[in-house]
């Protein structure tokens, strides 16, 4: 049994899903719905972090839409400074403690230097977007079978 190569180990497996700020959930819903058929697969409220999530899967991917409940949401801080539209990217990982790792090496600034458990349970991670160029990236835990 050879041992894996690290830049293999390192690299991520795909898009997880797509984070979207928005400020009418019902309307952005029925807008996706009438063009292009999707429907919302299952909608929470996460009351602690003020953020209504709705998830619109498509194939291994998903949208997530995510809309401010009050206004010391982030996603409300985040609408008002940079309007509605993309929040985040999330990339789908095999290890997101080793990712964690691996990019602190390499100088990359995580907001979450822990992993924390996503709205569906998952291990996921935040890297500054100062690191990124200004993109919010997401890493999400995926165990491949
Ligand atoms: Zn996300």
């Amino acid at each position: 049994m050879g041992r894996v190569p690290r830049r293999n180990r390192m690299k991520a497996l795909g898009i997880a899903h797509i984070g979207i700020a928005v400020s009418d959930m019902d309307g952005i819903l029925k807008i996706i719905e009438e063009s292009f058929g999707l429907k919302c697969n299952f909608r929470n409220k996460l009351a602690e972090q003020g953020i209504e999530i709705a998830k619109i899967i498509l194939g291994d991917s998903s949208i997530e839409l995510l809309k401010p409940l009050n206004s010391d949401s982030v996603i409300q801080k985040f609408i008002d400074k940079r309007g509605a539209g993309l929040h985040h990217i999330s990339l789908a990982v095999d290890d997101v403690e080793a990712y964690i790792n691996h990019l602190e090496n390499s100088a990359i600034e995580m907001i979450d230097k822990i992993p924390r458990t996503g709205a569906d349970g998952r291990r996921i991670a935040f890297i500054h977007p100062k690191s990124m160029g200004g993109i919010l990236i997401e890493l999400e835990e995926r165990h491949s079978e």
